[in-house]
């Protein structure tokens, strides 16, 4: 199976050399000529922009859905060069609504869609261990099946064209949120006079425990070390399409916005390329300072 990968950011270059090293035919292909140089060192076939090879499978993992639609779309996109019963998997994060119109599109010029966002960061695109969530049909998955499985440590069929990043987009808001809430439990806790650590083996060995208690607190937060490898402007640009998903639903949901308004009080702390753990370093000062946390203005815009 030969496979391009476009976008060879931190999640798109570790998935291209896991694929190439699972013995896939596999060129990169990135708009930045440091991110073609970088994979190029290590040993990936890249090629720019104008050179895109026939392939079975077109990988895209880009920043929006915007640099999507320029990729399948924009002249000459992949719905012109991608050979006919090729097959489009978007891993980005993308707005659900663009890729169900997207999806029909590249229908509608005989290639197949997938859409597959991801979970695990660059550690879990460089060791294959990524979760996915799928949104396609059955035959398109069962084509790309050995790839998924090169990919990931578990993938998960949502249902057609989109649901696979609506569902991402809740999960998502779920983490953005346990973020927030954790880190006001463990601040509540701190100015009692609870250490971080204890609080949290408290809470890991209860129902109030998430991915974030398990994982980012020990792993990224308490350690200092904020090197998850996905950044703020990221997740605020996940949050934002979770509450335009939730309003185009006519359910505009009243913690989502909360916790939308919260990622977006101040633009410069954290900036959108810090990591997106030190979301909790306001909250967790404010355990030993009296500092008030957060105000209720809207600036998500
Ligand atoms: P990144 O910014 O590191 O990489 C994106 C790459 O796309 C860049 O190298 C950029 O030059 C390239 N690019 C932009 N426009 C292009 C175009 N038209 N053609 C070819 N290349 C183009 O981003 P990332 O962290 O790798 O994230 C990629 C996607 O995966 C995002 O949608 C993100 O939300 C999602 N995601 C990231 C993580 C993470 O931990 N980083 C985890 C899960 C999901």
């Amino acid at each position: 199976m030969k496979i391009t990968v476009i976008g060879l950011g931190q999640m798109g270059g570790n998935m291209a050399l896991t694929l190439q090293s699972a013995g896939f035919a596999v060129t990169g292909m990135d708009t930045v000529e440091g991110a073609r140089e970088r994979l190029a060192a290590q040993g990936l076939n890249v090629v720019t922009p104008d050179a895109l090879p026939a392939s079975d499978v077109y990988l895209l993992s880009l920043p929006t859905s915007e640099h999507v639609r320029e990729v399948i779309e924009t002249t000459p996109g992949l719905l012109t060069r991608a050979p006919v019963g090729s097959v489009i998997v978007d891993a980005s994060t993308s707005d659900p609504v663009v890729s169900r119109e997207l999806a029909g599109k590249v229908t509608a010029a005989g290639l197949h869609w997938l859409d597959a966002p991801v979970s695990g960061g660059p550690k879990g695109a460089a060791t294959g261990r990524l979760g996915m969530l799928l949104g396609g049909d059955e035959a398109t998955i069962a084509h790309v099946t050995p790839m998924l499985e090169a990919m990931s440590a578990k993938y998960t069929h949502v249902g057609g064209p989109g649901s696979g990043h609506v569902v991402k987009l809740a999960n998502n808001y779920l983490c953005a949120a346990h973020l927030v809430t954790t880190a006001e439990a463990v601040a509540m806790a701190a100015r009692s006079g609870v250490e971080p650590t204890a609080c949290l083996a408290g809470l890991n060995s209860g129902s109030g425990r998430s991915a974030v208690s398990e994982v980012n607190f020990p792993e990224w937060i308490l350690s200092g070390r904020f090197d998850s490898g996905f950044t703020t402007g990221l997740m605020r640009k996940d949050l934002r399409l979770a509450r335009d998903a939730a309003a185009q639903l006519g359910m505009p949901l009243s913690l989502l916005q909360k916790v939308v308004e919260m990622w977006h009080v101040d633009r410069d702390h954290p900036s959108d390329s810090d990591d997106f753990n030190h979301i909790t370093d306001t909250i967790l000062t404010a355990a030993t300072t009296d500092t008030a946390t957060h105000s209720g203005e809207d600036n998500t815009r």
